[in-house]
């Protein structure tokens, strides 16, 4: 079968691979300990659940407004007012399906072919495919101090006259990085002086650790709504523990908003009204959730901590936001892809190779399950890795011994 070369091109989505992979592994009865998957274990909130059961028992489920429904619009706005200390109209709100749904439209909406679009690495894996499937180039900018915090002075070296935006994601997913305040106030003015756009991936906002409060990035622009080059993506997946229910939104201004929506009426109508309702409520009720999930991971981050620390080789940088970690495996193998298909054959845990975030070395461990299968993966890639390590390790129901 012939596909188009674009197509061809688009690499598959590592995690979503791995996710279904493990699902199988399982399914077969294997004691998997999963750190592929980003997704929290928390459950939706009750009142998301009412909210779509009623709408369900309604029978009244028809399309919706191709930008959103006005509810969960004005729920968006309380929610930029409340976390963003922003007034928007609901004219510069526009709701997706997922966040992931948002920044395509987003790069759908702004670039033209041959167009470039800065990525920063280590980077979600998502952005370079998606910059590729709307004919942008991808531009990847990696610290050259092998950190995982961008200096302003590299990025301006990679910028052309072709830049038209760059993707900044703070808590970053892979690394768990949280960029300075100082850092986003260069960019957002860099990006204003250049007419830039900044894709704000701010998905993780919430999920800091440490006590720790970020500036929201409109802090750092005097620009209205209408004329600022900030862009914000955000969504209930993460925080919300709804990643099912596919509810993305950005907040941009409102030209943007209405060729998003042009876009986005021709290509999926709109976002289900069931799953609609279920984040307004999860954006209005009671958010004690979030502070539940934000307890949880992070204690499993010190537990992360804690146990890799103690591996000798290991190079680890303490997450200061996110469920993910990112350590330099390099030690072990310089081959991400060898070491993560070692650890799931020999370990039974799933970790994701550095090389699909753009830094290869590194593997990708995502902390948001049960502190108790964290403490048991964590024991277990120990045990693969450190000759020191207990030579026997129980694995689901089974005794292995250490052989290598
Ligand atoms: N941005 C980042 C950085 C992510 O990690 C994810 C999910 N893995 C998304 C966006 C998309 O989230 P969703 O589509 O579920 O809202």
């Amino acid at each position: 079968m012939d596909i188009s070369k674009l197509a061809a091109s688009i690499a598959e989505s590592p995690t979503v691979k791995l996710n279904a992979e493990a699902a199988k592994l399982r399914a077969q009865g294997e004691a998997i300990v999963h750190f592929g998957i980003g997704e929290p274990k928390n459950k939706a909130p009750l009142g998301a659940i009412s909210s779509a059961i009623e709408k369900l028992n309604s029978s009244d489920v028809k399309y919706a407004p191709s930008d959103g429904m006005p509810g969960l619009k004005k729920a968006i706005v309380q929610y930029t007012e409340r976390n963003y200390g922003r007034t928007v109209d609901p004219a510069n709100v526009i709701v997706s399906d997922g966040a992931k749904h948002s920044i395509f439209n987003v790069l759908y909406a702004l670039i033209n072919p041959g167009d470039q679009v800065i990525v920063l690495a280590p980077y979600w894996v998502s952005y370079p495919e998606m910059v590729k499937m709307v004919n942008g180039v991808p531009v990847i900018v990696t610290p050259v101090d092998g950190s995982f915090y961008p200096k302003l002075s590299e990025i301006e070296k990679a910028v052309t006259a072709s830049t038209r935006a760059i993707i900044v994601n703070s808590p970053n997913n892979p690394s768990g990085a949280v960029f300075s305040d100082e850092f986003v106030s260069q960019i957002v003015e860099f990006c204003e002086r250049k007419n830039i756009y900044l894709l704000t991936d701010d998905i993780y906002h919430k999920l800091i650790f440490d006590g720790k409060k970020i500036a929201p990035v409109y802090n750092f622009t005097k620009k209205d709504i209408e004329s600022t080059n900030v862009i914000v993506i955000n969504g209930i997946s993460k925080t919300y523990g709804m990643t099912g229910f596919r509810v993305g939104w950005v907040v941009a201004n409102r030209k943007l908003v209405k060729v998003m929506t042009n876009i986005q009426g021709q290509i999926t109508t709109c976002n289900s009204p069931i799953c609609q309702v279920a984040a307004e409520s999860a954006l209005n009720d009671d958010q004690s959730g979030v502070d539940t999930l934000l307890d949880t991971i992070e204690k499993n981050r010190n537990t992360v901590m804690r146990e890799l620390q103690s591996i000798p080789g290991m190079k680890v940088v303490k997450p200061q936001g996110t469920f993910y970690c990112f350590p330099d495996f390099s030690a072990f193998n310089k081959d991400s892809m060898a070491l993560a298909d070692f650890l799931l054959k020999k370990a039974l845990v799933v970790t994701v190779p550095g090389k699909e975030f753009g830094m290869e070395g590194h593997l990708r461990l995502s902390y948001a399950g049960a502190p108790s299968e964290v403490a048991d993966g964590l024991a277990r890639i120990k045990w693969a890795l450190d000759p020191n390590a207990p030579r026997e390790i129980q694995i689901g129901n089974r005794k292995v011994v250490r052989d290598w």
